[in-house]
């Protein structure tokens, strides 16, 4: 636990100095607590030293620690998803951060219920276009946009993109810089009739870079929460 309350303050003494850095506020980010690599225990731990908002990158292995804790937490849904699994995926998670391609759209769409509020999205984008991730290209974001905004299911709050790892984080600034872009010319184009604001970037490699380019979200695992 000490363990863990020292890692936080660390972690928490970096997001401000990058906040500082940019002008921005510690409290225009949210911190998604990625908690796919730790046992339920410590993701209890995380939940009671104030991270409300935790991740997991698959289905069924999340069901366990979603069970338990419940909606005490937020469920972050950040890893690849595969549509057989929606059903499941939908109902137990919050937010869903890697849609990425229309059949999984019209499978959101099919599995959320006509009376139950649209589902919280972020569209993931493969910004470095490396070819192990995934996610859109950058030039098929806007008309897949358009289809996605004909589904009344399926609320958009953001971009999401992984960023390469790269041993020295600074080379993956024009990623982050590219996804607000994108975001930018989204609203441009006026694709739903909402303002689309968030952007789900940074992990622990690259996190204080992708504050200051306008994360709204992080995705934090080992630097925050551990790997065990
Ligand atoms: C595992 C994972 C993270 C967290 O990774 P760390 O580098 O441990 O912070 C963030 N986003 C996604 C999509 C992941 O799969």
């Amino acid at each position: 636990m000490q363990q863990l309350q020292d890692r936080i303050r660390a972690v928490e003494n970096r997001i401000v100095a990058a906040c500082e850095r940019s002008g921005r506020k510690r409290s225009d980010i949210s911190v998604v607590a990625v908690t796919k690599y730790v046992p339920l225990k410590r993701a209890e731990q995380i939940l009671d030293l104030g991270y409300y908002h935790l991740g997991e990158n698959r289905w069924p292995d999340a069901e366990t620690k979603i069970r338990t804790i419940g909606s005490k937490a937020k469920w972050h849904y950040i890893g690849h998803l595969q549509s057989r699994k929606v059903k499941e995926v939908v109902r137990f998670f919050d937010t869903i951060h890697s849609l990425d391609r229309l059949t999984l759209a019209r499978e959101i769409q099919k599995r959320i219920p006509e009376q139950s509020t649209p589902f919280p999205c972020f569209i993931q984008v493969n910004v470095s276009g490396e070819k192990t991730k995934h996610g859109l290209h950058p030039d098929e974001l806007i008309p897949f946009c358009k289809q996605v905004a004909a589904m009344d299911r399926i609320h958009v709050l953001g971009l999401m993109t992984m960023a390469p790892h790269e041993p020295n984080p600074e080379h993956t600034r024009k990623v982050f810089r590219k996804l607000r872009q994108l975001k930018e010319e989204l609203n441009q184009a006026e694709v739903f009739d909402h303002e689309v604001k968030e952007l789900s970037m940074g992990m622990s490699n690259d996190f204080e870079i992708a504050i200051e380019e306008g994360a709204t979200w992080l995705r934090l695992g080992t630097v925050l929460v551990g790997k065990d």
